[in-house]
């Protein structure tokens, strides 16, 4: 088969590699019909994630059908189409007992295109097959699916729960990337006042717009607290969101909150951010941080069947496999290219290349 391959900092290849075998009883392999690229491949690609080893395979969000399962397997079957949780979880360890599978003790957690083989390619291996995939309902597309293995429960979970947006709030998310936006769609279900984006991206900014957000702010053109004062009489916003990864963004996301509010990291970080403590002691905030659950995914695939939740128009370009390297190239200049999601999708009459 082939896969997009690893091979050290700044360099991957879309090339031909062994088909993925059962390892264990409790695994399944699933022909991969779409999958996307996410912003962590592209930590991984710049040497930010250094357990991933040269060799591996990437990718950890796809939709597929499963076409093998060990003898241990006992809700997924050879046929099933299923989407592919980024989180992978062994059910039984003191984590995922709580429903915290993204800290699974049991050799799950995120480990696909991390620690072993991930999901661009045209057959993945899925370890603890019954608790790491969730069978999609009829009439729901790929496309629409596959924003559920990571990006939504990432928004929905780190952003909109743990910062506890209730009805009526000010919500500010800082970074309008597909994390971002999905926290704006994820935000909109609980009916808040006010949804503002902050970014510098113009094309970003209107992409927040149609998904939702009704309040757009270019910061390198304006202040983002004076616009939040104006929605607050001054308060500052109730729940902001961080959705970049940066110090000074997460700096700005607690400017942003007022006294007794609610911040919440989502953004992966590479350097040390300052926590002005001097400043916050005094006001009741709550700060929060996470890996993804993916314990809301059947919540969020009952919306989107349920024609709650849209996430079609997060994807912005789209491919077959044997665009994978261009792919990669257009998803990693979003300025010049304004993407947001890319979806790649299998041929639909592919050969099936067996054990090669
Ligand atoms: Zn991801
Ligand atoms: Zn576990």
């Amino acid at each position: 088969m082939h896969a997009l391959v690893y091979h050290g900092p700044g360099r991957r290849s879309w090339e031909q590699v062994p088909n993925p075998a059962l390892q264990r009883a409790t695994d399944a392999i699933v022909k991969v019909d779409a999958v996307t690229i996410c912003g962590t491949d592209l930590h991984i690609l710049k040497g930010d994630v250094p357990e991933v080893q040269p060799g591996r395979i990437l990718g950890h969000e796809a939709v597929g059908t499963v076409t093998e399962v060990g003898t241990a397997v006992e809700k997924v079957a050879v046929g099933d189409r299923v989407l592919i949780s980024c989180i992978s979880a062994c059910g039984s360890c003191r984590y995922c007992r709580d429903g915290q599978y993204g800290q699974c003790l049991g050799g799950g957690g995120w480990i696909l295109g991390h620690l072993i083989d991930g999901t661009q390619a045209e057959y993945v291996r899925v370890p603890f097959a019954d608790n790491s995939t969730h069978t999609i309902p009829p009439g729901v597309s790929d496309e629409q699916m596959v924003m559920l293995a990571d990006i939504l429960p990432t928004s929905y979970e780190v952003g909109v729960l743990n910062g506890r947006v209730r009805p009526g709030d000010v919500v500010a998310i800082v970074g309008a990337g597909p994390i971002g936006l999905a926290a704006v769609l994820t935000s909109r279900l609980y009916s808040p006042a006010h949804v503002v984006v902050i970014d510098v991206a113009a094309a970003r900014l209107e992409a927040a717009r149609k998904l939702g957000a009704d309040v757009v702010v270019d910061a390198s053109a304006q202040d983002p607290r004076a616009v939040i004062d104006q929605l607050t009489a001054g308060l500052g916003a109730d729940v902001a969101m961080e959705a970049v990864g940066l110090p000074d963004t997460f700096e700005q996301a607690v400017r942003l909150t007022r006294p007794g509010g609610h911040v919440a990291n989502i953004g992966v970080h590479g350097a040390p951010a300052t926590l002005h403590l001097e400043d916050v002691w005094i006001k009741n905030l709550t700060i929060t941080t996470g890996l993804v659950d993916t314990h809301s995914t059947p919540t969020l695939m009952g919306l989107v069947a349920g024609h709650q939740i849209d996430t079609s128009s997060m994807i912005t370009h789209r491919f077959g496999f044997d665009e994978f390297d261009l792919a990669y190239d257009v998803f990693s200049q979003p300025a010049d290219t304004g993407a947001l999601k890319v979806l790649l999708t299998a041929p639909v009459h592919a050969e099936t290349e067996a054990g090669s």
